[in-house]
């Protein structure tokens, strides 16, 4: 046996405890991974509180990402000793999660660790990092570059948020950062951003077209907030739309898309496919500067993951947060 946290669903609903899991009760998969590090995101968040159906098998072992080393494998591609990632694939949805000592998986799933990180590191980017780096590649997929405009950040003070600030900085956008903490403005200059606005300028109902202020967004907000970025987008601009913090409606018009042919880039992180999901790793590894991944990372115990899940989705936590397992 092995200790993990367990979502079970009873009569009085949802239970989440901390007890003995039998390997025997694994699911399907041909690697086992000794986890030593996992991530804390918003799903997660949903999925320890079950503030939102993701959970979809029980009794289920919740945590979407984890880091670890390879303990058997069947996997030609892997050997036991190997250092891997995984995010996504329903791991901590569907198929039994990262917040244990052991998981088994799909080899397929798994990415090997990329030279330049630590385990540790890999998980403080995590699913968030990861699909901050999704989002900056799908704009500049579509061609856009820092001469193009601004680039604004929303749910700047989050993990997707932190992340996404530091590496369009990097990449020479000038950032403006969008959060609700006045606290986080040195924070986020910290990261990168060249100017911070309030949430609230974007949270309530607005036009459907408005000033155009900027040529880029990722956007990890939905709901209100993204009608209002589609709105102020420059001509020919675009958003990356990860998210639904503030909810998952989008109450806009058409008249970004045929009056400015503004573009709306959906990121999916769950399910990329391994070529994308082995560029946007290594791209980490080159483009994230790691102080500022350090600035922007707590660390907590396995035993703290009970009480996390209720503060990420209060919008509590700063950056992100690494779960030490080993
Ligand atoms: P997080 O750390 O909690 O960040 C979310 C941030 O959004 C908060 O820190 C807060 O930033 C802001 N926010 C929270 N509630 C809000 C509200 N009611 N109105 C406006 N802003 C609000 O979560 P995360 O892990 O970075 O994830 C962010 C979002 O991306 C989540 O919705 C998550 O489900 C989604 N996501 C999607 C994918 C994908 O594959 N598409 C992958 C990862 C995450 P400020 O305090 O700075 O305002």
């Amino acid at each position: 046996t092995f200790k993990a946290w367990v979502v079970e669903k009873g009569a009085g609903g949802q239970s989440l405890t901390f007890r003995d899991f039998d390997e025997a009760d694994f699911m399907d998969g041909d690697v086992t991974v000794r986890v030593t590090h996992s991530g804390l995101n918003y799903k997660d968040g949903l999925a320890l509180t079950g503030r939102s159906p993701v959970v979809r098998r029980w009794p289920m072992i919740p945590g979407i990402d984890f880091a670890g080393v390879v303990e058997t494998s069947d996997d030609p591609a892997y050997r036991p000793g190997d250092t891997v990632v995984l995010t996504g694939w329903g791991v901590g949805e569907t198929h039994l999660g990262a917040y244990a000592e052991k998981a088994r998986v799909n080899g397929a799933w798994l990415v090997p660790l990329p030279a330049g990180l630590s385990a540790e590191q890999a998980m403080a980017i995590g699913t968030a990092g990861y699909t901050a780096m999704l989002s900056l590649m799908a704009l500049e997929a579509h061609g856009l570059t820092p001469e193009h405009g601004p680039a604004l950040v929303t749910g700047a003070s989050g993990g997707v948020g932190s992340v996404a600030v530091a590496l369009l900085a990097r990449a020479g956008w000038h950032v403006i950062a969008s959060t609700g903490r006045d606290a986080e403005a040195d924070y986020l200059r910290g990261l990168g951003a060249a100017e911070i606005i309030d949430r609230a300028e974007l949270s309530v109902p607005g036009k459907p077209l408005a000033k155009e202020r900027w040529a880029a967004a990722v956007d990890a907000v939905g709901s209100t907030t993204l009608a209002n970025v589609l709105a102020s987008t420059r001509a020919d601009g675009a958003v990356a739309a990860c998210g639904l913090a503030q909810g998952m409606d989008l109450p806009t018009s058409v008249a970004p898309f045929i009056l400015r042919g503004v573009a709306l880039l959906g990121i999916n992180s769950v399910t990329t496919p391994q070529p994308k999901r082995r560029e946007a790793w290594a791209r980490l590894a080159a483009e994230l500067d790691l102080d500022k991944l350090a600035a922007m990372t707590t660390r907590v115990g396995l035993q703290d993951v009970d009480r996390l899940g209720e503060e990420i989705l209060s919008g509590k936590v700063r950056g992100r947060t690494v779960v030490t397992i080993a």
